[in-house]
């Protein structure tokens, strides 16, 4: 069976890593592309001036800017925490690490927005 090493929190809030059953999905960082925009240009949002520029826009289609995905590193798919396969209490755990993830995302984005 796959397996993957994953970081789950318990109701105590002490963190530990298992091994976990895991499944094998498309990456969706790049939706299997295997690579994404180069980090400068990611999120950028191009208009059609931008696409005038008939050199740029040739590079930018040919795939020049691209790099290998960070998140599979341009395997295209990843392994991830078969969640099915998961005991109730390891569920929980696991989904109590996800959502304790999230929050701390969010803060560090106020954070960030604080700071500007
Ligand atoms: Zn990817």
């Amino acid at each position: 069976m796959k397996t993957v090493l994953a970081c789950v929190l318990t109701k105590k809030l002490n963190y530990f890593e298992v091994v976990l059953p895991a499944k094998r999905i498309v990456c969706p960082h790049c939706d299997g592309e295997g690579a994404e925009l180069r980090g400068g240009l990611k999120g950028l949002c191009l208009s059609s001036e931008d696409m005038k520029d008939h050199d740029f826009a040739r590079s930018y289609m040919r795939g020049d800017y691209d790099v290998a995905c960070s998140h599979c590193k341009g395997a295209r798919v990843i392994d991830v925490v078969d969640t099915d396969s998961l005991t109730p209490k390891m569920l929980a755990r696991y989904v109590r690490k996800l959502s304790q993830d999230c929050r701390d995302e969010r803060e560090a984005a106020a954070e960030r927005r604080g700071a500007e």
